[in-house]
């Protein structure tokens, strides 16, 4: 069972590169272009909360 809190949708991410920009602590783009997490722990989940936002294909889930 996944206890992630942070999630990509990699059908929903168009690979534009932003968050791994912006957070690379937290994600990363993996070999096809898209956005994967490296480590969900890598930045306070309300800045991580603020880039889903930014997110132009709201691909990126933060769990409560
Ligand atoms: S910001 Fe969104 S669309 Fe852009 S790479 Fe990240 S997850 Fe994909």
């Amino acid at each position: 069972m996944s206890m992630s809190k942070v999630v990509v949708d990699q059908k929903l991410c168009i690979g534009c590169g932003l968050c791994a920009s912006m957070l690379p602590e937290v994600f990363q783009m993996d070999d096809s272009g898209k956005s994967t997490i490296k480590n969900e722990n890598g930045a306070p989940l309300e800045k991580i909360k603020e880039i889903a936002n930014m997110c132009p294909a709201k691909a990126i889930k933060v769990k409560k």
